[in-house]
């Protein structure tokens, strides 16, 4: 049944009730039969005529009614862009119709951003599964060169076993990077900051993860300098987690810096209890357009896709995500001189 027949018959049975109350009270009272059938006239009459009135004035809310279900039913079609207008004297209805109006928009947002996701991911895959086939064809083709004999000198077939060695090891890194993505993305437990973990000591992690990159500063000639206050830093973040970021930045540092250039790690105290780490290099720099977005995933400056000399593509998304969980911020500034400083702020212990 309709809202507007509904209500309709309710206010023709309470009208018919009245009228039927009326004449039977018109039977007891003092009146001649003229204007007995006066009186029933014109309570009949009225009661028509409230009827009729009734029936205009119950029409905005059928319309509001109306105005509701058709935004409901364009929503539940897939237009999550409809909204009700609420120009109506109701208040309920207007206060539905906004109500209705903010869900729609929070559906709308929502749905964008599972869209945004899907589409991140679908792009995701893609650039994984091209990342991963670009060693593997290399890894292929030199073995395949092995196992037929093609080579023969002992300098060549070195340079081919060595060739296999670092993509494999390229592999490697690739996969422990998308490994790394997917956990913090998952945001396990153990990367809540608020979580108790022991403070990471900013000198310590230093021995340990400076020796490591001798080999390829000894390849180009690089000079490392350190610059940290007196006194021992304690970081509030994870060991683990404050040697990759760091690891990132300067693997980056060697990877893009000229030969015989200087990096400079430093560490400097900021007010409320807070330290910025960077690591500066003497490289080309990064133009202003592409600073926000070679923090993205698989973002590379130089666009051609050829890994030659370069990393997973993954390093500051991970950086990126480890600072941010520690409640910290990560930029890149143009070095004075030439070339980039890479920073990022993190709270003391
Ligand atoms: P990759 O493994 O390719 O280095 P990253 O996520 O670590 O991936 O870096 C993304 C991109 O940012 C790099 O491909 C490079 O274009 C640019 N980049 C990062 N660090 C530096 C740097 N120190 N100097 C110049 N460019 C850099």
């Amino acid at each position: 049944m309709k809202l507007r027949t509904y209500l309709l018959l309710a206010n023709c049975i309470s009208i018919a009730f009245i009228i039927v109350f009326l004449l039977v009270s018109f039977q007891y009272m003092l009146v001649t039969k003229k204007q007995l059938v006066w009186l029933v006239t014109a309570t009949i009459g009225a009661g028509i005529v409230s009827a009729g009135l009734y029936f205009l004035l119950v029409r905005p809310l059928e319309a509001s009614v109306r105005r509701i279900r058709d935004g409901a039913a364009r929503i539940a079609s897939g237009d999550l862009k409809a909204r009700v207008a609420h120009r109506t004297k109701l208040t309920e209805f207007k206060e539905l119709a906004v109500q209705f109006n903010a869900m729609g928009a929070s559906l709308d947002h929502s749905f964008g951003q599972v869209k945004a996701a899907e589409r991140a991911q679908r792009e995701l895959v893609a650039n994984i599964a091209h990342d991963l086939r670009t060693p593997l064809a290399s890894l292929q083709s030199y073995a395949e060169a092995l196992e037929d004999g093609i080579v023969q000198d002992e300098e060549a077939f070195s340079r081919y076993v060595s060739t296999i060695r670092s993509e494999t090891i390229r592999l490697g890194e690739l996969i422990q990077d998308v490994f790394d993505l997917s956990t913090l993305d998952a945001g396990k437990p153990k990367d809540d900051p608020d979580a108790k973990c022991a403070p990471a000591i900013f000198e310590d992690l230093l021995v340990e993860l400076l020796p490591r990159f001798t080999p390829q500063l000894n390849a180009k000639s690089l000079r490392l300098r350190v610059l940290a206050p007196e006194r021992s830093l304690a970081i509030r973040m994870s060991a683990v987690h404050l040697v990759r970021v760091l690891q990132n930045l300067i693997e980056n540092a060697v990877r893009y810096s000229p030969e015989g250039g200087i990096i400079v790690v430093e560490a400097k105290e900021l007010p409320e209890r807070r330290v910025r780490i960077s690591v500066t290099d003497e490289g080309a720099g990064i133009p202003p357009e592409d600073r926000e977005r070679i923090f993205e995933r698989f973002y590379r400056v130089e666009k051609s896709r050829n890994r030659e000399g370069g990393g997973s593509g993954l390093g500051l998304s991970i950086a990126k995500l480890l600072v941010e969980q520690y409640g910290g911020e990560i930029g890149v500034e143009p070095a004075t001189g030439q070339g980039s400083r890479f920073w990022f702020n993190v709270r003391e212990a």
